[in-house]
């Protein structure tokens, strides 16, 4: 007998009162729904129930509360002392220790339970709800429903169809999900589903950058903060996730993948897991929080005094040379506007996902005064600078001088073919691209996910429209070509979407 998911009294049992589950259970509460809470320890539901009073005497200590609200809010999560108690209710959610064992068996326990008509949840993060479904006798009303850390906070959730989920289940997993105040996401049953999927541009390509000596790690997360407007880059988050989870979660999507080369890891990460150093957790991760506030082994480097000197941009890039050169005009730099630049000139180019040494020697342009400047990001939060091994230490000291003279900050790199921003966010945009094409999720529900999830400033897809998909396709392209790496090959979603002229947004 199918229930009726949308009436006023749903009732939703939680399995597992620890930092989820708790979590899950008071926003459920919070939107007037009956919560049924269980626990394997008597002490955890216990502790769970204190937790949440706490959080909401808190919301109203800041007003954001009324005084009343709290105990009705308490009133409506029943503690069990058994799984028995669970037999009534609509939607059953596991919180459970991350174990595909422990969570078939007890989806079997719940259906002796419970009736046909209970929709059965797991809150996993990376198992296969495929998987966890097979072991049921009812395989239909399993689906994933996946929260994220704090829940409260952090307002999305994934509703995941397995292989057999009916789409009615989900459905009505959507629409709690929206009634609890959250945004529904509905994913395919893939490794890392949608968010811990698109994370993988992020933490991969950092890791990448870093590893191959281009700049440190407290730099490109400068350069993703600044120029490319993350809220954070790819180590202060792997500080934040811990590296210890995050290990096994990049270890875990890219080994389900059939090792895809976009997702492989470095060897510094697991480096930093032996010697312990998992991040805030720990009090030292990349950076170090034993003193209480993060700590930048690479403070601001004071930049160079700005020499007179002419800068000579090269128009091989017209959209990236015009930003630059207007830019730099505001700021009274002097600007060479000849065909070719004088003998005196540093000469820069723009490219796209190419390293200075290429752009300079496709250009016939002189190596020893040739840097580069990433212009696929605005030039007024941080700019990024690099030479080829061929550039006089004076032209690169004396460009960094005349970038930074207008007070905008400068971080130099080592030469890379797309700097350190294009490298991370066109590894973002085409990894969502490709979620979109393997139809895991609609690009809509990919946006909204990742930014929602992840905090990103925008969504993936729609990220890539603003800085321009056929721009985005140049950078992968080149860097393609440059690393002859399967990691950088375009999306088909991408490159068809970018050579139409079309949104990434736009399904087919
Ligand atoms: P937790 O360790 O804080 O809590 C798990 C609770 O489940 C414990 O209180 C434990 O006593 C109880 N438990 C274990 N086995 C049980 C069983 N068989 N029956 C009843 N209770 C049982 O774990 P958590 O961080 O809340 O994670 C729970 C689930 O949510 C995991 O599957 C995890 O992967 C997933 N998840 C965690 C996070 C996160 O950031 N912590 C985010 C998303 C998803």
């Amino acid at each position: 007998m199918r229930r009726e998911y949308n009436s006023e009294a749903l009732t939703i049992g939680v399995v597992g009162a620890g930092t989820m589950g708790r979590g899950i259970a008071q926003i459920a509460a919070q939107a007037g729904l009956r919560v049924c809470l269980y626990d394997a320890r008597a002490e955890a539901t216990q502790a769970a129930l204190g937790a949440i009073e706490k959080v909401l005497v808190r919301l109203v200590d800041k007003g954001r509360m009324e005084q009343a609200a709290v105990a009705a809010i308490l009133a409506r999560i029943a503690p069990l002392g058994s799984l028995q108690g669970m037999a009534d209710c609509d939607v059953v959610v596991e919180a459970i220790v991350e174990d595909l064992e422990a969570k078939r068996g007890l989806f079997q326990e719940l259906e002796a339970i419970c009736g046909e008509g209970t929709i059965l949840a797991s809150n996993t993060s990376s198992l296969s709800i495929t998987a966890m479904a097979a072991a049921c006798e009812y395989p239909h009303r399993v689906a994933g429903w996946h929260f994220f850390n704090p829940v409260p906070l952090m307002r999305v959730a994934e509703v995941i169809e397995g292989a057999l989920t009916d789409r009615a289940v989900s459905d009505a997993l959507l629409a709690i999900t929206e009634r609890m105040g959250h945004a529904g996401v509905r994913a395919r049953d893939m490794p890392g589903f949608i968010i811990n999927h698109a994370n993988r541009g992020m933490t991969s390509e950092g890791l990448r950058v870093q590893s191959e000596g281009i700049a440190d790690f407290a730099t490109i997360d400068s350069i993703m903060r600044d120029a490319a407007n993350f809220r954070m880059g790819p180590f202060q988050l792997l500080d934040l996730l811990g590296l210890d989870v995050a290990e096994t979660v990049i270890e875990s999507i890219y080994n389900q993948f059939y090792q895809e080369p976009r997702f492989r890891p470095t060897p510094l990460i697991r480096q930093r897991v032996a010697a312990g150093l998992y991040g805030r957790k720990s009090g030292h991760g990349f950076y170090d929080y034993r003193s209480g506030e993060p700590e930048s082994p690479s403070a601001e480097p004071v930049a160079p005094a700005a020499v007179d000197r002419p800068i000579w941009i090269s128009p091989a890039e017209p959209v990236g040379a015009a930003a630059l050169a207007e830019a730099l005009t505001a700021e009274n730099v002097r600007l060479e506007q000849g065909e070719a630049p004088s003998n005196e000139a540093i000469i820069v180019v723009t490219p796209l996902g190419q390293d200075t040494s290429t752009a300079c020697l496709e250009q016939g342009l002189d190596p020893a005064r040739t840097v580069a400047v990433d212009t696929l990001f605005p030039l007024n939060g941080r700019r990024t600078l690099m030479g080829s091994p061929a550039t006089g230490a004076d032209y690169l000291q004396a460009a960094h001088g005349l970038l930074a003279a207008g007070g905008v900050p400068v971080s130099v790199v080592r030469d890379s073919p797309g700097f350190v921003a294009q490298r991370v966010v066109v590894l973002i945009v085409t990894i969502a691209c490709d979620i979109a094409q393997q139809r895991i999720a609609v690009p809509a529900d990919i946006d909204t996910a990742v930014k929602r999830g992840l905090g990103y400033p925008q969504g993936p897809l729609e990220m890539g429209d603003a800085l321009g998909a056929a721009r985005i396709l140049r950078v992968l392209e080149n860097l393609e070509r440059a690393y002859a790496e399967p990691r950088y090959r375009p999306s088909i979603w991408l490159s068809r979407r970018a050579r139409l002229g079309l949104s990434l947004l736009q399904e087919d």
